[in-house]
């Protein structure tokens, strides 16, 4: 089993030593780069590239500053933590590179959305032996244009892995850190081995699904979506991927898709056609679909914008935009086309296609869920199964809060689990 719980990180801010930067100092550029070569050592992010062959190809030009900043896509989660909680790894990383390829100076980027922690950057900054290696904290993305300068980019978490690297020497292994969430039992944080199994992660250490697996998205709500078959088979943490979402059997993949690409449209900075109008359009298509307004054409269309996403935008928030519709269109246009075609959600999630029922076979009478339904949606008398009138009940959900049997459920619109009529308790039969 090739995970690793132990930490390789230091997150230890008190006891920070230094110790990667004085042994890349006591290195030739030569030594620093076989180091590199032995440990294998690759970029996180989109393009996945090995640090020695990086360096390698900038070889000629003269380098002037070390930029070091986040994945543009929606897997930002843990690249906040590593930036919170190991920020001198990333200004030690960065000092190593400076040292390593004769720079004197690094761009810290932080996403707009974290501009609060800049002064406690600020002040670990000040606080950090950097031995005369200047970093400067810029809020906002990375715009090499503007920094008007040869650089070397490195993503954040890249930065902290080479100065975990220098500190081990020889004996690092290259992890990544990853978030596990949805439906597993323990949702949380973890150091793997970077060619770790993610079936592996969620058994060992997310503590196993709960319930079944319909689908794992991997990077965050717009990442790949792949089968539970594929997860026991394949390692994708290489890929820049930060984050593990378990989507459970109850989990409705249209909607997953719709929130997902809402979020891309609400973020993208909006130069590029494909990336503004792609989101849009997709984000429309897909609110019809969970709300009922699907047309049987717009399944094809989404395709299409969806892979003109992926070839035609600018940068990798735009190219890995569309990525969970993609595949998702893929492995589930069963689903897509229940929502488009056949007005129903398989799985009961969406509101429009969905209805609040009483299972015949639990309910006991107690009245409970009359009491709380402020709408009367609610018909039953002592000793007979309850009902509930769709025409007016608001799907509130209250009833479902209250019932001490969990016997008030969502299900599709089309199914049903009760009886519709007056039935004493415990005569009602499953069909
Ligand atoms: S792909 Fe284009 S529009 Fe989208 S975020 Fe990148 S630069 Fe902005
Ligand atoms: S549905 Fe639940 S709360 Fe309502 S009467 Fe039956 S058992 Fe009681
Ligand atoms: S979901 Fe709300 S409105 Fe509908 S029956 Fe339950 S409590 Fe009443």
């Amino acid at each position: 089993m090739s995970i690793k719980q132990i930490l390789m990180r230091n997150f230890d801010d008190i006891n920070f030593e230094y110790k990667g930067l004085n042994v890349a100092k006591s290195m030739s550029k030569l030594e620093a780069i076989n180091l590199l070569k032995k440990t294998n050592l690759v970029e996180s992010g989109y393009y996945y590239e090995k640090i020695w062959e990086k360096y390698d190809d900038i070889k000629d030009c003269k380098i002037n500053n070390i930029v070091v900043g986040f994945n543009n896509n929606d897997d930002r989660f843990v690249q906040m933590c590593i930036l919170e909680k190991d920020a001198f790894s990333i200004f030690e990383g960065m000092a190593i590179v400076g040292e390593i390829l004769e720079v004197s100076k690094g761009t810290l980027y932080i996403p707009k959305e974290k501009d609060s922690i800049i002064e406690t950057l600020e002040r670990k900054l000040k606080e950090a032996d950097l031995q005369g290696f200047k970093i400067e904290i810029i809020v906002g993305k990375i715009d090499s244009r503007e920094l008007g300068e040869e650089i070397l980019v490195h993503h954040v978490e890249t930065a902290a892995a080479i100065s975990a690297m220098f500190n081990l020497g020889e004996q690092f292994v290259q992890t990544k850190i990853i978030a596990v969430d949805g439906s597993v039992e323990k949702p949380g944080i973890s150091e793997v081995i970077i060619d770790s199994n993610i079936k592996e992660i969620i058994d060992n250490i997310a503590g196993g699904a709960k319930g079944n697996i319909k689908a794992i998205v991997l990077g965050g709500k717009t990442g790949r979506c792949i089968t539970e078959e594929d997860a026991e088979t394949g390692s994708f943490l290489g890929f820049g991927i930060n984050e593990i979402n378990v989507l459970s059997s109850e989990s409705c993949i249209v909607d997953f898709a719709k929130q997902g690409i809402t979020k891309v449209y609400e973020n993208t900075c909006g130069k590029c056609t494909f990336c503004r109008e792609g989101a849009y359009q997709l984000s429309q298509i897909l609110s019809d679909a969970v709300e009922g307004r699907g047309k049987s054409e717009d399944i094809e269309l989404m395709e299409e914008i969806a892979d003109e996403m992926a070839e035609e935008t600018n940068c990798s928030f735009g190219l890995t935009a569309s990525e969970f519709v993609r595949t998702s269109l893929k492995l589930f246009k069963s689903e897509y086309e229940s929502h488009i075609k056949r007005k129903n959600c398989p799985t009961g999630y969406c509101k429009a296609f969905s209805i609040i029922a009483i299972k015949g076979d639990l309910c006991d009478s107690c009245g409970e869920c009359m009491d709380v339904c402020e709408y009367d949606a609610i018909e039953g008398k002592k000793k007979y199964i309850h009902m509930i009138d769709e025409f007016e009940c608001t799907k509130c959900g209250k009833c479902i809060e209250v019932c001490p049997n969990n016997a008030i459920v969502k299900i599709a619109a089309n199914k049903s689990v009760g009886p519709d009529k007056l039935t004493p308790v415990g005569k009602w039969k499953k069909r």
